[in-house]
């Protein structure tokens, strides 16, 4: 399939992020229904090509866990990407709407990310690096698929240089400024799912006004090579916090992390996810709690990889669990 601009008709908005937006579009000469995201990337003409050849990649990728790739595009000064719409949306504006989800059906969930992560592991070594609700889509057959995964180390830079925003589902050892790795997206699909069974983000409430930046500042200095790297892919300057007033503080507090001014609580969001325990989850069926907490270990070396994750307990119940997602999506 051959994607041009000029063939696309847009029918509506699907949402908005921090990168550019999401479209649902008609491509006009067959009638195909796709979600067009717009990604706009401040790179020279040589980077944007290598972009677009490494996520041609993407045309590899068939799981029913993972969203299809149509094809993408240079539009200057975006890239286009064109993938399969899910017409449920994400986790994130389902649960906004409906409030917390059912438990087996964040079960569900979490056996459909992890089939997706292994897939992409085992058969094309992608790591996905950014598992998050608005990642994780759903549609009204039933289907959780997952999106938005880090297939072009360009387009990764890229975005890297422009990002600022939340990065609040990073692992500590992220934060730490240690190499990805497969267990780095457990870590992120354990932040998910408690926040889909609260239906609310779980470090919302655990943020203080007497927060102390003096234990971060360790961690993120200059003598630590590679923290450098992670502070930079947030977009935070690592100078900045001491600047910012008590009064501020307790502004940004418990509000979106997104957008300028609020570093602040971002930076004692990351410090808090280093130092203090895991959030668990708590008044849910044991064997819910037990998955969360190893997706969460603080260690690494500790934490399962997706494909031992798969024969955990939790989500052997979860693969044959009788809740019907079909008739759960006709609820919304
Ligand atoms: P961030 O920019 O921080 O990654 P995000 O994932 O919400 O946040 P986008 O990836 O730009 O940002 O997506 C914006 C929204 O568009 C998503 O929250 C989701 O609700 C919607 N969306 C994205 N892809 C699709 C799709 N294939 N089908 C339906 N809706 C989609
Ligand atoms: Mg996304």
């Amino acid at each position: 399939l051959d994607l041009r601009n000029e063939d696309l008709r847009e029918i509506r908005e699907l949402g908005q992020g921090n990168g550019g937006s999401v479209k649902l579009v008609e491509h006009t000469p067959t009638g195909k229904i796709m979600a067009k995201k717009i990604v706009l990337i401040d790179a020279k003409p040589a980077v944007r090509k290598q972009i677009l050849r490494e996520l041609q990649i993407m045309h590899d990728c068939h799981s029913n866990y993972i969203i299809s790739f149509w094809g993408a595009f240079l539009s200057d000064p975006n890239i286009c990407i064109c993938m399969e719409a899910m017409d449920k949306g994400s986790l994130d504006g389902i649960y906004k709407k409906t409030g917390p989800i059912n438990i087996d059906v964040v079960g569900k969930v979490a056996l459909a990310v992890l089939e997706g992560l292994t897939y992409l592991y085992d058969v094309h070594r992608i790591i996905h690096r950014d598992i998050k609700p608005s990642n994780i889509l759903f549609n009204s057959a039933g289907e959780i698929k997952i999106c938005d995964f880090g297939v072009s180390g360009e387009l990764i830079n890229s975005i890297a240089d422009t990002f600022v925003g939340t990065s609040t589902y990073m692992s500590p050892e992220r934060i730490q400024g240690a190499q990805y790795t497969v267990k780095s997206d457990v870590w992120s699909l354990g932040i998910s799912l408690i926040e889909l069974a609260l239906g609310r983000f779980p470090f919302s409430e655990s943020l203080s006004d007497d927060s102390d930046l003096s234990d971060l500042e360790g961690t993120l200095s200059p003598a630590r090579p590679g923290s450098i790297n992670s502070l930079a892919a947030l977009g935070i300057p690592p100078r900045k916090p001491k600047e910012t007033s008590k009064k501020d503080k307790r502004k940004s507090k418990g509000v979106s992390l997104q957008g300028g001014g609020m570093t602040m609580s971002i930076l004692e969001l990351l410090q808090h996810i280093v130092n203090e325990p895991a959030p668990r989850l708590s008044g849910f069926p044991a064997m819910a709690e037990a998955f969360v907490d190893s997706c969460l270990l603080k260690d690494p070396d500790m934490r399962k990889t997706p494909k031992d994750l798969l024969n955990d307990d939790w989500i052997v119940y979860s693969r044959t669990s009788p809740i019907d997602l079909q008739a759960w999506a006709a609820t919304f």
